[in-house]
Parts: C-alpha cells; structure tokens; sequence
C-alpha cells in the first residue's frame, strides 16, 4: 500500500509557486484574489488528469469526486483548503488537498475500487479573509444571506465584491448547503503548525479532539490624569487592572482549567495613550481554548470573576463582549482506532494529540462525524516562508492517509 511521493512533491512544488512573491518568499494566496482563483483552476486540472469527476460548488469549494460502485451511499469526503494567509509557507492546507490527490491517484493505479465514493475538497477561504472557513460553513449551511451582506475583509473589501471579481454569483453560495445525510464522515491531514511533534522525534498525530475558544474584548475604565501631580494612591490606572488580569492568567489555567487549556491577551489599547498621562481607559483581547465545553464554561465563569475583583480592587468599570464562541469538537472514535490501526501496520511514530488550532474538521463535524492527521512541522513554524515538513513525515501522513480511506468501510458500515 504505497503513494507515489516524487509525484506529491511534484504538486507541493507547482502549487507553491502560485502567488509566490520573490520578494519575501512569501505564498500570497488569499481568498478569492487572482492567485487563488489560478491555483483553483490548476487544482481542477490536476484533480482531471487523476480521473475525477470536478466541479465547483456555489461557495468556490472545488470537488473532485472519485465515485464509489454505489451511487446511493453518503460519501467520504476528505480534503482541507488551498488559500493562504499573506506570506504563507507552502504545506498550510495545501498538503491536506495534495496528499488527497495523491492518494486517489494511487489507489486508481493499483484498481481499487471502493463501495463508496470519496470526494476530495478544497474548502474556500478556511484561512479567514472574510472571517474564516467560509467554504466550510456553506457546505454545512451555515452561510446566511446576512454573511453575504455583511462580510468583508481588513481593506474593506466586501466577500460579495470579490467574489464577483473572480466570476463567482456570491448568492450561489447559499446552494452549497449539503445535506448531512449524503455525507458519511470528513477526513483532513493538515501540518500541525505546532512544535510537539518535531520535537519528540515522530512523524504523524492522531488527533483526539479540536479546541474550542471563546474571545472577549474587555474595556476597563478608570480616569486618565496627570503623570506627575496624580499620587499613586489616589489613581484609578485603567492598565493596572489589565496588568493584574495577565498576572492572573497562569493561576486561573492552573485552578479552573485543564493542562490543554491556553490563555492570551494578545493585544491592548489604552487611552489617552500618552507618556504623561494616567490611561484611563484599557481595551484588550482575551483568547482562551480547551478541548472540553465544561472546561472552557468554567474558564469563562473564573475569569469573569477575577476581572470583577480587579476592577472592584482598582476602583474600575468593567464591561465585556463576546465575539466568538466555538465549541470544542471529538475526533470520531471509530476512525480514531482505524488510524491507530493504521501507524501500527505502518510503523510510523506517532502520539494522540489535541489539535490547538481551529480547521475546517471543526465545521465538518456538524454534517459527520470527522477525524484528523496531524503531519509535523519542522521547528513548528507556520504562518510563515520558514514552514516545512520533512518528506518522510510527509510520506507517512499520505501512507496514513491511504490506509484510512481504503479502511474507512469497516468504520462506516452498519452505522446507517
Ligand atoms: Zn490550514
């Protein structure tokens, strides 16, 4: 059971040097820009020369569909995104949809032939120019007449705007809606983007569960005033209690959370912002995750708490808003054992893990039940030129990846 890797290495290569900028070295393939639009008309070109059936739904998701000898059983979808974020390596999402490629085209030159049908997708915008896993979502039915409406990016640019400056009816997205029923289960190998695996020496993570997250924008006033006539014990320094709030961070993890659970005040604004003035008003994100709802409700409920105390402490009004909320989602236990099943037969190293960040697998998991190979990232670097994956990592998580598609039906029979 074997992939053919010059041929993966052949399409890294091709896809990387679209929207590639000498300059940085950076991969430019935002969504629905020019870049994008060329590397999905490649990808529909390449996924025709490995016999697929191609097609691309309302929301931009390009398909490649490998029919199984029954038309009526829900499929098995596999894949993970092509666009990037600015200046991108070139595996983030793109070595998920290759290795697919990769993997279907193997299998037809050995003759195997599946009762079921796989369909390979490369979901739009999972990389969040206009919020992030756009593709995804609309193929739940999660995209609403409102997201087309409102959606635009950090220039300003509408979602509707640019998809129609690629060719694309933006209204056409509210088609992409599948019904979960016609779906058996999602599949998607991704790089971890993290250093545990590179750092422990093995090759493939099996991943348990995705974290949820909850993000906060919390605003502290207090009363900005004068630097040097101001004495300390008559302030009310709106940054204090933030100050307070981070030192706190690590005790509440340690008292409320579990030992998967993160925290980040990633960025702070104060006003006035003066050298010479008190601020008295301090505006910050938190981002906080688990892979555990209770937890995660539970991290809520503590920092909620703490942030009153501060603010009672330092005489300051607090108020927050919550901009996103996501539920933590398990891995499918059944493919969890497939691919347990799968690194032993192989012999590939390999540990069970939480995945940190957010995939397309999260939306997924709404339609079917849903499953992850992690690949390892050297030095864990992503989001940059500096992202790689060594071949033999790469090679194992296609060899994984094989051995689950062509396994996936002593996992889904019988489960209606
Ligand atoms: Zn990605």
């Amino acid at each position: 059971m074997e992939i053919d890797l010059r041929r993966l290495q052949g399409d890294l290569r091709d896809l990387g040097r679209i929207g590639l900028r000498e300059a940085d070295g950076g991969v430019y393939r935002m969504a629905f820009t020019d870049a994008d639009t060329e590397a999905k008309r490649w990808l529909s070109a390449r996924m025709e020369a490995a016999g697929l059936e191609v097609r691309m739904d309302g929301a931009g998701n390009v398909i490649g569909c490998r029919p199984g000898k029954n038309r009526e059983t829900p499929v098995l979808v596999i894949g993970s995104h092509i666009d990037t974020v600015p200046c991108a390596g070139a595996l983030d999402g793109a070595l998920g949809v290759l290795t697919g490629l990769e993997v279907l085209r193997a299998m037809a030159d050995d003759g195997v032939e599946l009762d079921r049908g796989v369909e390979l997708i490369a979901f739009s915008d999972e990389e969040g120019r206009f919020g992030g896993m756009f593709g995804s979502q609309a193929f739940a039915g999660m995209v609403t007449p409102e997201t087309l409406n409102t959606a635009v990016d950090p220039a300003g640019v509408m979602l509707s705007e640019a998809m129609r400056a690629q060719g694309l009816d933006p209204w056409r997205a509210l088609e992409a809606r599948r019904d979960p029923g016609s779906v058996a289960a999602y599949l998607e190998l991704h790089i971890e983007q993290g250093p545990v695996l590179d750092a422990a020496g093995e090759s493939v993570g099996l991943v348990e569960a995705i974290t949820g997250l909850f993000k906060w924008t919390v605003t502290l006033r207090g009363e900005p005033n004068h630097a040097g006539t101001t004495p300390m014990d008559m302030r009310r320094d709106a940054f204090m209690g933030v100050a307070d709030f981070v030192h706190e961070i690590p005790r509440l993890l340690d008292e409320n959370g579990s030992d998967l659970s993160r925290a980040t005040v990633g960025r702070v604004d104060l006003l006035p912002g003066a050298a010479n003035t008190v601020p008295g008003t301090a505006a910050f994100t938190l981002d906080a995750r688990d892979t555990d709802e209770g937890v995660l409700r539970e991290l809520e409920m503590a920092m909620r708490k703490a942030l009153s105390a501060i603010a009672r402490r330092r005489r300051l009004m607090f108020e927050f808003e919550e901009s996103s909320w996501i539920a933590p989602v398990a891995c499918d236990r059944g493919i969890l054992g497939l691919l347990e099943e799968g690194v032993g037969e192989l012999g590939l190293s390999h540990r069970r893990m939480p995945s940190g960040a957010a995939h397309d697998a999260q939306i997924m998991a709404s339609v079917a039940p849903v499953a992850m190979i992690f690949v390892a990232s050297r030095e864990g670097r992503s989001h940059s030129p500096a992202e790689w994956s060594s071949w033999d990592d790469i090679a194992a998580g296609a060899r994984l990846m094989r051995h689950a598609v062509e396994g996936m039906e002593g996992v889904l029979a019988g489960r209606g």
